[in-house]
């Protein structure tokens, strides 16, 4: 007698997800030798194919395994095991022993696309030993890499991941290295980007001039820093400017040829122990630093450190990241090199990043005092991604990087779909079968070359993706650029409200149903009635949305210039309780006298403002956390003027977090109107209170800390009530303000206390590089216009 777990039957397994170009046939191949299994492996335009045979025993240990110990890249989607056939059969069609199939490129499911291409992954540890190994062929080469390191998404120019598709293609392969690439024990096995010093890509070092310079690149790269230089380096997906960053006078030089005199610039060490010099980090932040995407992460930097203090003025966090390809290593681990780099993208203000040579010398020119270039193309321009451990999760602040475009798995099966986002940070989103691909950070969408960039990545991820989208997705504001390529492109199109697409995109994360409260804090937003939103509760469903609360509008003087300068909301919120004792409203705050801070606003702008308010001329009302933030950080002195988007903020949130414990004793009055059609968070009492505090000599400190404390309980009571009335327990969390660590911490606490089920975006940005996600999910459910 035959046990039924000793019958041996032919199985196939069909794994989907990224599971080409990260080593995964050769883990197949491995992992069936040491079970002693037979069959075969291929690759085709949907995923992995395994042909097994075994017992039923056998099999499950394969696929457990198969999903334990996968490579550290691969992230397996789905994986469906069917029995094909008894022994005796499977013994006619298998070959004995185990075997890789040469790939097909065509796919089985009536010709739609769906394997998924990897993301660009930080150099390993094997191929960063070769490189210091002076015995080793791969000795101090910059472009090593392996099925488990390396380029991907920057150097594809469409599927299947496969070289002649890739901008490795020109480079063709020495002996030693083919015989890496065809052995299937190999580390290199199939490692499309695989190269040497003797037939891969190349370094080059040229002066501001572009002329190039004759020695030992990597040392004299390492001199000019280390002499304060301002350096462009061709990295994996776009250009940097690199300065020493414990030089101040470099940082100051770097930021007076960038114009950039206060936003915060990135800083890049060789490894985990030298970033432990300059910032304070935690085991979740470590592992997160290291992992396969090496992001930038935002991090408490430690004071005594020894990085320059201009390299994010008025702030305790700074982003770092380790170094990610072998030419970082090698750069930082040059005798003459600074243990620290400024790494901002390289990019004229507010425009692309660089990923050209010839674009670089032209675009960077009085930028950059030396090139560090190299002869392998980028095919799409990919930034540093950005994450920040919040409420105990890393979650992405910018998308991009070692992350993109890797897909987020919809619960339901969707149109193809192509989401145009909004403006500021955008990002785009193609829908194909059930996963959403979500572009790399774009950027903010307010010139040319931004567009530029945007309309090509669009093109490129299409390509990659092999999807013409069928349905489109737009933000309701008529004048975003993205609305406008949205319309250019005569499909059925469907207009989302920016705060809806904010929850949806918590929504599609997570892939939740029915109906959900969602609480959105945002910089702004164009309301269904026109107006600016962005202090909404709504009630939502994938299909639409209910407001229910609302912060109480603020007048916003002058449109978007109250946005570059917070001064204005200051003085627009005191005008707006009678506090500046001047005009035809009641004056319940006359009696206080304006803090210090304001003084430094010439009487010329104050009485401008407030004719403006008084003849409400050119100023929208606006319901955003993000505008009263601003409106407080200018109060208390912190930013009267605004250099990047969110700096008034980030100065008050820094400030709440100095706090110290007996100056949180004191709490500003809730104060919630609910004799309206919604309910209003008014902020009369809270004006008044900031107000009393600035002139009572309060510490900054304590006032910002305060301010965050009202914010969330102000939500908090509002959210109880409203989940009483409508018997929803699930609660959103999404937009701009919800990147703020105390903010964001403070509301899941307090919600969660209060029995709700808190969600906030791990993988989605809170910020406006989640819209599109969320525009794509409304758009599965509809059919458009
Ligand atoms: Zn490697
Ligand atoms: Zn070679
Ligand atoms: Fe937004």
């Amino acid at each position: 007698m035959v046990g039924l777990s000793e019958v041996v039957s032919l199985y196939a397994i069909h794994v989907q997800g990224i599971v080409q170009g990260v080593g995964f046939r050769p883990f197949v191949f491995r992992l069936a030798q040491e079970l002693q299994l037979q069959g075969t492996v291929a690759n085709d335009g949907r995923g992995v194919h395994i042909r097994l045979a075994g017992t039923t025993e056998q099999v499950e240990r394969f696929v457990q395994k198969l999903r334990s110990a996968a490579p550290p890249a691969a992230r397996i989607s789905s994986l469906e095991v069917e029995v094909l056939a008894p022994f005796e059969t499977a013994e006619l069609e298998l070959a004995p022993g185990f075997h890789i199939l040469p790939s097909t490129d065509a796919c089985s499911n009536g010709n739609v696309a769906c394997a998924a291409i990897s993301p660009d992954l930080a150099t390993c540890g094997d191929c960063r030993a070769e490189i210091f190994d002076p015995a080793n062929r791969r000795f101090r080469y910059p472009f090593t890499n392996c099925t488990n390191c390396g380029p991907r998404f920057t150097i594809s120019a469409r599927i299947p991941y496969d070289r002649p598709n890739t901008s490795m293609r020109v480079f063709p392969m020495c002996t030693a290295c083919r015989q890496e690439y065809d052995n299937p024990l190999d580390r290199r096995f199939h490692a499309q980007p695989n190269a040497c010093p003797v037939c891969g890509p190349q370094l080059s070092w040229h002066d501001a001039n572009g002329t190039l310079l004759t020695g030992d690149t990597l040392s004299m790269a390492a001199v000019a820093l280390q002499e304060g230089a301002v350096v462009a380096i061709k990295g994996l997906g776009g250009f940097h400017l690199a300065v020493d960053a414990t030089n101040n006078t470099a940082v100051l030089k770097l930021r007076q040829r960038k114009q950039r005199p206060a936003k915060p610039l990135a800083v890049m060490v060789a490894d985990l122990a030298t970033a432990r010099s300059y910032c304070q980090i935690t085991v979740q932040e470590a592992e997160l630093l290291t992992s396969a995407a090496h992001p930038i992460v935002l991090l408490e930097v430690r004071k005594t450190g020894g990085l320059a203090p201009t390299i994010a003025p008025g702030l305790g966090i700074i982003g770092l990241m380790l170094a990610y390809t072998p030419l970082h290593h090698l750069l930082l681990a040059e005798e003459a090199a600074p243990p620290a780099l400024v790494m901002t993208s390289g990019n004229p203000s507010d425009s692309p990043i660089c990923t050209q040579n010839s674009d670089a010398l032209r675009r960077l020119q009085g930028l950059a005092d030396y090139f560090l270039l190299h002869n392998r193309d980028i095919l799409t321009r990919v930034d540093d991604s950005v994450l920040r451990v919040m409420a105990g999760a890393p979650r992405l602040i910018r998308r991009a990087r070692g992350y993109a475009p890797a897909p987020i798995v919809l619960a339901q099966p969707c149109a193809n779909i192509l989401a145009c986002g909004a403006e500021m940070k955008n990002t785009f989103c193609i829908v194909r079968n059930n996963e959403a691909y979500l572009s790399q950070h774009i950027g903010t969408l307010r010139n040319t070359e931004a567009f530029d960039f945007y309309e090509e990545s669009i093109a490129h991820l299409q390509e990659v993706l092999e999807c013409t989208p069928d349905r489109l997705a737009c933000d309701l504001h008529p004048d975003y650029l993205s609305t406008r390529h949205a319309r250019r492109r005569m499909l059925p199109l469907c207009a989302v409200q920016h705060h809806h697409a904010h929850a949806l995109a918590v929504m599609a994360e997570y892939g939740l149903d029915g109906e959900v409260l969602a609480l959105i804090l945002d910089g702004a937003g164009y309301g269904a009635d026109g107006t600016v939103f962005g202090g909404e509760l709504y009630r939502v469903t994938r299909a639409r949305y209910q407001r229910l609360a609302s912060l109480a509008p603020l007048p916003l003087p002058g449109g978007d210039q109250a946005v570059a300068q917070p001064w204005r909301l200051a003085l627009a919120w005191l005008w707006q309780y009678g506090a500046l004792g001047e005009g035809d409203r009641a004056c319940p705050l006359s009696t206080v006298s304006l803090p210090p801070a304001l003084e430094r606003i010439s009487p010329e702008k104050r009485r401008q403002i407030s004719s403006l308010l008084q003849k409400n001329l050119n100023c929208p009302p606006c319901s955003s956390a993000g505008r009263l933030f601003d409106a407080v950080s200018a109060l208390l002195g912190l930013c009267l003027y605004s250099e990047y988007e969110g700096q008034a903020a980030m100065l008050l949130e820094q400030q709440a977090s100095l706090a110290r414990p007996n100056e949180k004793s004191v709490l500003y009055p809730v104060q919630i109107d609910e004799n309206g059609s919604i309910r209003r968070i008014e902020t009369s009492y809270l004006c008044r209170a900031v107000l009393q505090d600035c002139t009572a000599g309060c510490s900054v400190p304590a006032v910002a800390w305060r301010f965050h404390h009202w914010l969330a309980e102000s939500w908090r009571t509002a959210v109880a009530q409203l989940s009483r009335e409508t018997g929803l327990t699930k609660i959103l969390l999404a937009g701009g303000c919800m990147q703020n660590k105390i903010l964001l911490e403070m509301l899941v606490a307090g919600l969660a206390a209060d029995g709700m089920q808190v969600y906030a975006g791990v993988e989605v940005p809170a910020n406006d590089g989640g819209i599109s996600l969320g525009q794509a999910f409304y758009t599965g459910d509809k059919t458009c216009a």
